[in-house]
């Protein structure tokens, strides 16, 4: 998800930039002020219950606010980004915000501050209360809106200073020339946005050979916790002598040994688009060290692409591979093979269960040849790049 929260004083033209923002981007508009000036409108009990203190230019409760953040977010389930404006306006709502974000398991991608000197806010504003019928346009409740700004929202700018996503803007001149700018930013954070796809299905589903064509197709770094063990075991570091014993046997090995190697891959591809996942997680624990593994490193995962295969196709791929110089030891044995495939579909359900419960979920018929099973992925990963971008 794209979420991006505008950012600035009252009368910064933050409601006028966002309008062709939620469309160029098609992100879902949510402005608490508006949200608020509606509930006053309809005479609801929370819209009764905030109208004073917004006539005389104070902040609402935070029980209010949260209340309309959980109902419009509920009300659009697969937007693709938000946009917010006029939140967080404390720094409680600065966490509040990372709470409400990570329920939906995305975070916001940067804070863009629009600054304006106070005497062109004023100005702005007075005109614009000729006709907003805004009670709180009016120039004592404008100046104690400014003074609310100082004192109690202008502190959420250090909070996302320091996590490196706050974006000052200089918002003034021509509208046109102030979204030019705007969009600039987003641009520019975008494409710091890491694209991140694991790639899921049985053994011998033809993971391994998609998913290096894929990475190489969209520029992502294709990360195999198989292909990184097997660097481990010949180079025979401790790692790799242990993880040998559970290879060796077709088993999974211990979740420590994968969680380092895939954070050092990671870690050595800072400057990457995005990465591609193959053979992990293999089962609901993995799932959520690699939702942990890739907060930490302030990402997430963008889409799990099942590549479906049937029993018997498997064991042909397996026992052909056997046969060829990629043979891996467990390709050998047909007990193996055998075993393999039973973990896999002891396992497989609630992993995608998991990643189809955070809406990250889609299937790809690994039926036809090669070719045919690439363009389908492909369709996919074009798609869930509409999805961050
Ligand atoms: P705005 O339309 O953003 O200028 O907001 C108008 C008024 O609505 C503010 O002066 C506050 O009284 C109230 N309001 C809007 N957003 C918030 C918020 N996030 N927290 C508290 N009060 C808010």
């Amino acid at each position: 998800m794209l979420n991006i929260a505008l950012f600035g004083p009252p009368g910064a033209g933050k409601g006028t930039q966002s309008k062709t923002l939620i469309e160029k981007y098609n992100l879902t508009y949510i402005a608490t002020g508006d949200i608020l000036r509606q509930e006053i409108l309809d005479g609801t009990p929370l819209g009764m219950e905030a109208k004073d203190i917004i006539d005389k230019g104070g902040l609402a409760s935070d029980e209010i606010i949260v209340q309309i953040l959980e109902n419009r977010i509920l009300a659009n389930p697969d937007s693709n980004g938000i946009l917010f404006d006029g939140f967080p306006r404390t720094v409680v709502q600065a966490y509040i915000l990372e709470g409400l974000l990570l329920k939906l398991n995305t975070s916001l991608m940067c804070m863009l501050s629009l600054e304006v000197p106070e005497e062109e806010l004023i100005q702005r504003m007075l005109e614009r209360g000729k006709t907003s019928g805004r009670a709180d346009d009016k120039e004592d409740v404008i100046k104690f809106r400014l003074q609310e700004y100082q004192d109690k929202t202008f502190p959420v700018a250090g909070f996302y200073s320091q996590k490196k996503k706050f974006f000052p803007i200089n918002g003034v001149g021509k509208q046109e020339d102030v979204l030019k700018r705007l969009t600039k930013a987003i641009e520019k954070n975008l494409e710091n946005v890491w694209l991140n796809i694991v790639l899921f299905g049985p053994p011998g589903g033809g993971k391994g050979t998609q998913a290096k064509k894929l990475a190489e197709k969209y520029n992502l770094v294709y990360i195999s916790t198989g292909e990184l063990l097997r660097k481990e075991i010949e180079s025979n570091t401790e790692m790799g002598k242990i993880a040998k014993t559970f290879m060796e046997k077709g088993d999974i090995v211990p979740d420590e040994i994968a969680i380092r190697l895939i954070e050092g891959k990671i870690k050595m591809n800072p400057n990457a688009k995005g990465f591609i996942f193959k053979g992990y997680p293999s089962n609901i624990v993995q799932a959520y060290i690699l939702d942990g593994l890739l907060q930490r490193l302030g990402t997430s995962v963008t889409g799990m692409l099942e590549i479906t295969s049937t029993t018997l196709q498997s064991i042909k791929r397996l026992s052909a591979r056997a046969k060829t110089e990629s043979a891996r030891v467990y390709d050998l044995d047909p007990e193996i093979i055998i075993h393999r495939l039973e973990v896999y579909e002891k396992k497989a359900p609630k992993v995608a269960e998991y990643f189809q419960k955070q809406n990250k979920f889609s299937s790809v018929s690994g039926e036809g040849n090669a070719d045919e099973v690439f363009q389908r992925l492909s369709l996919s990963v074009e798609s869930l790049m509409k999805k961050i971008r």
